[in-house]
């Protein structure tokens, strides 16, 4: 059976006609089927999925086909499609089913996008190795000991393992950049309001950005125009026009390139990514480009920064789950506060419920102005530097994580441990700015490193015109 592993090749197949879609369907199903054991997939719309790629095989013989016809996408689960099934990989959304779909899924349906199903996740996207699903965890396909990343390290499997074509994720820390660096593959969390957050389950409002994962970056640019834009179901997307980004992945001239010199000496920066990390370096410098390295003095508070304010966002998002509205309702329950209480202790985990728990404390009266309002004016100041400092560079690199992927269960015990995971990737959360991560060698184990790529404000366009040059 042919292999496929970019959009581009399914379209050239279908063009030659040496594949229907249904033998891309097929295809994929067979790989998912043997791959079963890297439990990157919650749920298989398999029939479905078959049924959608006759249709669209014959909108093709009838010349009336969208630009997506044979892309066939993974859905993390966090996204509503309507009709089916969603938990965000919790026991807290058991047999819950979307009464509509999001626009982003909408729009690559409109364009005869072919959906194959619900990918594993950490609980509501929190967590940085997808061991916090209640569906246990997701294996690297690189090594099958190592954590693929989270929270969508489904997504990021999928796509690694040929499992679909693209798969979207939601990244607020780091979520696409950080499994897309675990995997080897290419994820990108786009400008925060780029893409309306309509019918993405909320985990912290103001830095959740929905994005993409791919094998190449036409596929990715490809995807995200799609979904990008205006919405009036989501009344703060940004309704900047849209360009075509898959059209312009040529970059011309030489760049002016940061980065950061508290980057190289963060503690907890593995030896072999900074050595893989100043080999970049030395290697854009040999282009031509300009590298130049620049304070950040503040990069020390953006992980604090990001963790109180996303704590407190969640505890506000989560409270909807109550027991009445949602899922899963206890058993045992005598009253009203008691269904509460043991509803959302046994429905939800134990990562959600510390999470929860701290941002009710950051939010709390006598804490409120010592931790949240504090944060919020850290945040700021964060996003103007990082703003002020990619008007006079055009990019900002640096590792997308201080290590490669590690051994399963290695961080579990220690949340902070697991929270330092997302060191480099939350900074662009925190300013809200676009943010890249694609694959850049592999360390003496074999394991992929990530370079983040970061632009400024809507310079998605330029930013896969410059990634696309660093991977040929
Ligand atoms: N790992 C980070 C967290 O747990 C990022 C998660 C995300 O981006 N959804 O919050």
């Amino acid at each position: 059976m042919k292999r496929f592993r970019s959009f581009a090749q399914i379209q050239k197949s279908l063009n030659e006609k040496n594949a229907s879609c249904l033998d891309v369907v097929n295809y994929y199903l067979a790989q998912i089927n043997q791959r079963k054991h890297l439990n990157a997939f919650l749920e298989v719309f398999d029939q479905e999925a078959k049924d959608r790629a006759v249709q669209i095989d014959q909108k093709i013989q009838a010349g009336k086909a969208g630009r997506l016809a044979g892309m066939v996408v993974g859905l993390k689960d966090v996204f509503c499609y309507q009709g089916h099934k969603l938990q965000a990989a919790s026991k807290i959304l058991e047999d819950f089913e979307s009464q509509f779909t999001a626009t982003c899924v909408q729009r690559l349906l409109d364009e005869d996008a072919i959906i194959i199903g619900r990918l594993n996740c950490d609980e509501f996207a929190m967590g940085s190795s997808n061991e916090n699903s209640a569906f246990g965890p997701v294996l690297n396909a690189e090594n099958e000991n190592r954590v693929p990343g989270g929270s969508s390290g489904g997504s990021a499997v999928a796509v690694q393992a040929n499992l679909c074509t693209v798969a979207l994720g939601s990244d607020t820390g780091g979520s696409i950049r950080q499994p897309a660096a675990f995997c080897g593959v290419i994820g990108i969390k786009p400008t925060y309001s780029r893409v309306s957050r309509y019918g993405l389950l909320a985990y912290a409002s103001s830095f959740d950005t929905i994005g993409v994962f791919s094998n190449t970056i036409e596929d990715n640019a490809l995807a995200l125009e799609i979904m990008a834009g205006k919405d009036d179901f989501d009344s703060t997307v940004s309704s900047r026009p849209v360009p075509e980004y898959h059209k312009k992945l040529g970059f011309e001239g030489k760049a002016k390139i940061a980065y950061l010199k508290e980057t190289l000496e963060s503690e907890g920066l593995n030896d072999e990514v900074r050595q893989n990390f100043i080999d970049t370096i030395d290697r854009l410098k040999e282009e031509g480009h300009e590298v130049e390295a620049v304070d950040f003095p503040l990069l020390k508070y953006a992980l604090p920064t990001y963790y109180i304010l996303i704590t407190a966002e969640s505890s506000s998002n989560l409270s909807r789950y109550d027991g009445v509205r949602y899922g899963y309702r206890s058993p045992n329950t005598l009253n009203m506060e008691s269904m509460y209480k043991k509803s959302r202790s046994e429905g939800f985990g134990e990562e959600v419920q510390r999470r929860i728990m701290l941002g009710t404390f950051v939010l709390s009266a006598s804490y409120y102005d010592a931790f949240y309002t504090k944060a919020q004016k850290v945040r700021r100041l964060i996003k103007n530097k990082v703003q002020d400092l990619l008007e006079t560079h055009g990019f900002l690199v640096m590792p997308t994580t201080p290590t490669t992927a590690f051994e399963l269960g290695s961080h579990t015990q220690n949340p902070l441990e697991m929270y330092l995971a997302d060191l480099f990737t939350v900074q662009a959360s925190v300013a809200g700015v676009p943010s890249i991560s694609i694959p850049n060698g592999k360390d003496s184990d074999g394991m992929p490193f990530g370079l983040q790529i970061m632009a400024n404000f809507f310079e998605e366009e330029k930013l896969y015109a410059f990634s696309n040059t660093m991977l040929k």
